[in-house]
């Protein structure tokens, strides 16, 4: 089911989540949903409390279009195990739609996560797939993409997005 996906500044995507304790069957449908919200609005990352559930846990499909098959990661309770390097990216957010930001980030990642079997797994990822993942980690964590500009940059994309809410209504 597509469920509807909360804008900044929604006090849910400003709120830390919780770590999940079972993995049952309300996790599994979840997931399913956060992949079909995902998908459907076109994103390449999905944190749960972007659809109002505040549990942690993240989806992410980042396989250049038209490619197959679709590398699609659940990753519940994620961890950052190692962090290098640095990369810009313009970034996008479906939590403030039509906004981009320019961030910088860590270029490389050992993360470390649950799947839905609630086996540990590991994933190294490097360049868009860790951009990706540290945008969503900042979502679990209830902090947005803006807050990881400062001073004027931030105060800039904090007004395009008011004007762009504005072209909305
Ligand atoms: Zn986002």
């Amino acid at each position: 089911m597509v469920r509807d996906i909360l804008t900044y500044p929604h006090p849910l995507l400003r709120t830390p989540t919780k770590k999940v304790q079972v993995i049952d069957r309300e996790i599994e449908e979840l997931v399913r949903d956060m992949f079909e919200t995902m998908y459907q609005a076109d994103g390449v990352g999905l944190a749960a409390n972007q659809i109002g559930v505040s549990l942690s846990v993240m989806v992410m499909d980042t396989t250049p279009k038209k490619e197959a098959p679709p590398v699609k990661l659940v990753l519940i309770n994620p961890e950052v195990v190692s962090q290098e390097g640095s990369i810009s990216y313009k970034e996008g957010c479906l939590s403030f739609p039509g906004l981009t930001v320019e961030v910088e980030r860590f270029n490389k990642l050992q993360v470390r996560a649950l799947n839905l079997r609630g086996e540990e797994v590991h994933y190294t990822l490097e360049g868009f797939p860790a951009v990706v993942f540290q945008h969503e980690m900042d979502h679990l964590m209830g902090i947005t993409f803006v807050d990881r500009v400062k001073g004027l940059k931030r105060r800039m994309a904090l007004e395009r997005y008011s004007k762009l809410q504005k072209q909305r209504v």
